[in-house]
């Protein structure tokens, strides 16, 4: 199978099962001809993965194909913008079509859920890298921001947060059989969401005219949340205790002989999340319950935004000091 070949049998493949919102041409030519919605702007966002940095290079070819979508949506979420396409540069080591087919599969499967449509892309041969990029819209001067977070806002988080952390030690220690007595349910849980996270797209949806600012946590809690209070040139007061952490993170001997709080930290501490943490200010806090019960998803305010440049411990002055995920 040459390349176009390749790109016929799966990435076009792929692409028909979009929904092609305002696609007027897709794959095939030179570019792609879009049709932007009528008083949105476009919002655009590109996600690199690398095998070994990213996932660990045991993932499954649907997994990878999964979150290599997932994260950048997740970015689409953030911003409250609604998918609509994505392009696709894969370098594949070989023609594996067994490997592309399982790949395809995983896209698909949030392809499907979402609607978001492939236009275009590149393939080309080296060690297995994969580039998505992805376009959404909102309405216009409607997008959730980093910037817009004030002093007196609430602080809150979707989901739990941890397991992130936990599916990648499990991922690490070679755990993957759903039978194996040493674990329960709650491990299988965060493998799940570490191998295939979802996209809090209708939750960043819900959250225009609501929230003042948002972030995707991928890179741990407290290095996002960092960078939402740099933005808005403010700082925070947390409640450690408050943050809801994964079971797998609190039933987990992976993590060695840790306190609490130790877990809880490293939870904050930890990528891979892709939860939404964003501010409200307090006169809206029944709308946040609202919508927690709307969108059937835990809504956890974990604290304040406050005067300052960085995290403080609600009513200590402890400062936690971020050790997000960096690359350089
Ligand atoms: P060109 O040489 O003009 O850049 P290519 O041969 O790279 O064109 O690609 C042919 C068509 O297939 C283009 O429309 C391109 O967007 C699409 N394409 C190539 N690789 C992918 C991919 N991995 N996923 C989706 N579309 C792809
Ligand atoms: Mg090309």
């Amino acid at each position: 199978m040459n390349e176009f070949e390749l790109i016929q049998a799966y990435f076009s493949t792929l692409a028909s099962k979009g929904a092609g919102r305002g696609v007027e041409l897709g794959i095939g030519d030179d570019c792609a001809i879009l049709n932007p919605p009528a008083n949105s702007q476009l919002v655009v966002s590109t996600d690199t993965l690398i095998a070994g940095v990213h996932f660990p290079e045991s993932t499954s070819a649907f997994d990878i194909g999964f979150k290599s979508l997932a994260v950048n949506l997740s970015d689409l979420a953030a911003m409250g913008a609604y998918p609509l396409w994505f392009t696709l540069c894969i370098t594949l080591p070989d023609r594996d079509t067994q490997w592309i087919e399982g790949f395809c599969n995983g896209m698909a499967k949030l392809v499907q859920q979402t609607g978001i449509q492939l236009v275009g892309g590149d393939t080309t041969k080296g060690p297995l890298s994969i580039s998505v990029h992805v376009t959404g819209d909102v309405p216009i001067g409607k997008a959730l921001t980093r910037h817009g977070a004030s002093v007196g806002d609430d602080v809150y988080v979707s989901g739990v947060i941890g397991h992130g952390a936990a599916g990648l030690n499990m991922a690490l220690s070679g755990f993957d059989a759903p039978d194996d007595k040493r674990f329960d349910r709650c491990f299988l849980d965060a493998l799940q969401r570490f191998n295939q996270p979802q996209p809090r797209l209708g939750l960043g949806l819900a959250l225009r005219g609501i929230a003042t600012s948002c972030i995707d946590i991928s890179d741990g809690l407290l290095a996002d949340l960092e960078h939402v209070l740099c933005a808005s040139k403010a700082g925070a007061s947390l409640k450690l205790e408050l943050v809801p952490l994964s079971d797998a993170v609190m039933k987990s001997d992976l993590f060695g002989d840790k306190s609490e709080r130790e877990k809880r930290l490293l939870a904050c501490n930890a990528g891979d999340d892709y939860e939404l943490c964003f501010t409200v200010p307090e006169s809206k806090r029944e709308s946040v319950e609202a919508l927690a019960v709307e969108q059937s998803v835990i809504l956890t305010r974990i604290g304040k935004v406050v005067e300052g440049a960085s995290i403080v411990e609600e009513g200590g002055c402890v400062e936690l000091v971020s050790l997000g995920y960096q690359h350089f």
